[in-house]
């Protein structure tokens, strides 16, 4: 049983480290380092075996998310080098923060690796307090961005929007919606049952300056209700509250 200090996470929550790195001596350094830490780890040393691990460590098929919590990877390696394999990796959507290792302190190449999309970079030499400092660094700032975050939906019954995306479902079929519509429905959904009045809707979603009428906002309660609703001359979302104005649900 290892001791575990003061500030270390639960057991079952140890993240899981995968090392790349094809010289042994420093691959074993740092798994010995980093498993005393309490850290699950696993050491691979060139980069097609990385590229295995990571994608058998896929817990969906989405592809973004990872088993690994964290990357260490090396430059300099066989079959596909460091710089190779993080870019593969980000266009693959794979967003597990990588600390990237090289003998070449050189400032265009921890240019290179940071804009590719490592997060965090350090030159050989280094000391393994060093190492296991960047990588809690590292786990502690991937841990404040939860997965959750990636995909926050915003849920109303069958609508589903996507803040960050600028995306609508219905019924699990895209919609295509202007940017005001967008607006619009995001209120609307941030705040189901909530009756806005015209007024409110024109200043929260077109601007105190617009200088148009409230007739606008009725025009896009139909447009949205036409690419909603089931039964645009019914509707069951967006309903109208005669004397005040709308609401959703
Ligand atoms: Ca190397």
């Amino acid at each position: 049983m290892r001791s575990l200090g003061a500030n270390k996470l639960p057991e079952d929550a140890q993240p899981f480290i995968l090392i790349v790195e094809d010289e042994s001596l420093i691959r074993e350094t740092i798994t010995m380092a980093l498993t005393e830490e309490g850290y699950q780890v696993l050491a691979v040393e060139d980069g097609r075996q990385a590229l295995d691990v990571v994608h058998a460590s896929r817990t969906s098929d989405e592809g973004d998310v990872s088993a690994i919590d964290l990357l260490i990877l090396d430059l300099m390696l066989p079959y596909i080098n460091g710089l190779d394999l993080c870019r593969l990796l980000r266009q693959e959507g794979i967003t597990t923060p990588i600390l990237m290792l090289s003998a070449k302190g050189t400032e265009t190449d921890i240019v290179v690796g940071l804009e590719i999309g490592a997060d965090d970079y350090l030159a050989k030499p280094f000391g393994m307090r060093e190492l296991i400092a960047r990588c809690r660094s590292l786990l502690r700032r991937a841990s404040r961005q939860p997965a959750s975050q990636e995909q926050l939906i915003v849920q109303f019954q069958e609508i589903a929007l996507y803040p960050q995306e600028c995306r609508v479902t219905v019924r699990d079929g895209a919609v295509n919606l202007s940017p005001k519509e967008f607006t619009l429905l995001e209120l609307f959904i941030n705040n189901p049952r909530r009756v806005f009045s015209r007024d409110q809707l024109l200043e929260r979603v077109w601007g105190i300056d617009f200088m148009g009428d409230s007739k606008t906002v009725d025009v896009h309660i139909r447009w949205l209700r036409e690419k909603l609703e089931l039964d645009p001359s019914n509707p069951q979302y967006i309903i109208t509250v005669r004397g005040f104005g709308y609401r959703l649900g």
